[in-house]
């Protein structure tokens, strides 16, 4: 196989990348300068070996604690739970939250045989405990999995003395947060309803 060929099947492990993609890419690679060629191949290194994740929300960083876990501007008593660390940029660019954020890393998915002990719902129960939370928020998607996920959790928050709450319906029902634009996810946010609400005691 050419180098070529090896580089076309790499473009192709991609996420959204067919073949004519991957060949259009390739040919890209192909007209750019060895030192442009040189910048992307240790962009990707780079970004791979610095980032990590964030010891207390799970977010995406390149220290021990993420820039929002950082900010002590930041509503220390609210926690906005998430799938994925790539759903918090979109929340912040809608800017209808100040509090702070929890990565599941998933959904629970009887399909794909993620089960609870797989996401980091101990660390947000403990960090309910140790951090003085007032309400969380579930924002994970409007998929079945999603519901099931907000529903699980909400059950393991249950009487721990705190609001917890589910992302109003703006985002449309099958939909997750990536596809929602800012307006909706502010709504959405806004609009939150609650599941269990009680006095943190
Ligand atoms: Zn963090």
């Amino acid at each position: 196989m050419t180098a070529l060929a090896r580089l076309i099947q790499r473009f192709k492990q991609l996420p959204g990348i067919g073949e004519k993609s991957a060949q259009r890419i390739a040919r890209y690679i192909l007209r750019i300068e060895h030192e442009d060629a040189a910048r992307l191949s240790e962009a990707i290194l780079e970004a791979r070996s610095r980032t990590r994740t964030c010891r207390r929300c799970g977010n995406l960083t390149e220290d021990e604690f993420c820039e929002i876990c950082k900010d002590p501007s930041r509503v220390q008593t609210e926690i906005c739970v998430v799938e994925e660390a790539f759903d918090i940029p979109l929340i912040e660019r809608a800017g209808a939250y100040q509090g702070l954020y929890h990565v599941l890393g998933g959904v629970l998915s009887p399909m794909e045989d993620v089960s609870a002990d797989e996401l980091r719902i101990t660390e947000l129960v403990e960090r309910v405990k140790n951090e003085g939370t007032k309400e969380v928020i579930l924002a994970t998607s409007a998929t079945t999995e999603g519901e099931t996920t907000a529903l699980y959790v909400a059950g393991q928050l249950k009487g721990m003395g705190i609001r917890v709450s589910r992302i109003a319906r703006g985002i449309p029902v099958g939909a997750d947060l990536g596809l929602a634009d800012e307006v909706t996810i502010s709504k959405a946010i806004r609009g939150r309803e609650s599941l269990d609400s009680g006095e943190r005691t």
